[in-house]
C-alpha cells in the first residue's frame, strides 16, 4: 500500500528498532514493521527521551504512593510531571492518528501490563498503564490502542486492524 493511503498510527519508537531504551537497546517488532506496516503509516513517540531522560539512563519504576502513581528513578528522582506534561503536549499530534501501538510493561508506554511497586519495594496491586499511555487514554478514550506483544496473536491483530480502520473511516 502506498504510504499516502496507509492509516496514521502512533507507535513507541523502540518498536521500530531505534535504540532509545534505558539500556541503549531497542525492541524491534517485526509484527509491527512487516505485518502491520503494510496498513499503517507510523508516527513514532518516545516519551522518556522527549521528557529529557538520556540514552542510556537508569531505569524508572511506577510506585504506588499516597500521592498517587509516581515514576521514580534512582534515588527517588521523580519523573511523573515530565512524562505527564509530555503526553499533554502531543495531544494535537495524536488527534491526527487513528490508533496507537505501545511497548508492553514500560513505566511510560505500557497499556495494561506495567507493574506497580510499593514504596517499600515489591509488587503493589495489579499491573496497568504506564504514565504516557494512561494519559493518552484519558485524552482519547475511543482511540484504538494495543500493546505490541498482544499483537503477535493473529486474532487480536486482525481485530486491531479492523478497529483502526473503523475509527479512521469514522473520524477522517
Ligand atoms: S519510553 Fe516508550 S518508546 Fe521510549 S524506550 Fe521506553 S517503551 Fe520505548
Amino acid at each position: 500500500m502506498e504510504t499516502s493511503l496507509k492509516i496514521p498510527v502512533g507507535i513507541s519508537l523502540c518498536l521500530l528498532g531505534e535504540r532509545v531504551r534505558y539500556d541503549g537497546g531497542h525492541k524491534l517488532s517485526r509484527v509491527c514493521t512487516e505485518l502491520l506496516g503494510r496498513h499503517f503509516d507510523y508516527r513514532p513517540f518516545c516519551p522518556e527521551v522527549a521528557a529529557g531522560l538520556g540514552v542510556p539512563r537508569p531505569p524508572i519504576h511506577l510506585v504506588a504512593s499516597d500521592r498517587g502513581l509516581r515514576a521514580l528513578g534512582v534515588g527517588g528522582r521523580d519523573f511523573t510531571r515530565a512524562l505527564l506534561d509530555y503526553a499533554d503536549s502531543v495531544t494535537e499530534q495524536v488527534r491526527q492518528l487513528s490508533g496507537f501501538i505501545l511497548m508492553e510493561r514500560s513505566p511510560s508506554c505500557g497499556l495494561v501490563s506495567t507493574p506497580r511497586h510499593g514504596s517499600a519495594g515489591g509488587a503493589a496491586g495489579e499491573p496497568g498503564a504506564g504514565l504516557f499511555a494512561g494519559r493518552l487514554r484519558e485524552h482519547f478514550p475511543d482511540l484504538p490502542m494495543e500493546e505490541a506483544g498482544r499483537l503477535r496473536d493473529p486474532d487480536i491483530r486482525e481485530r486491531f486492524i479492523e478497529r483502526v480502520s473503523a475509527y479512521h473511516s469514522r473520524f477522517r
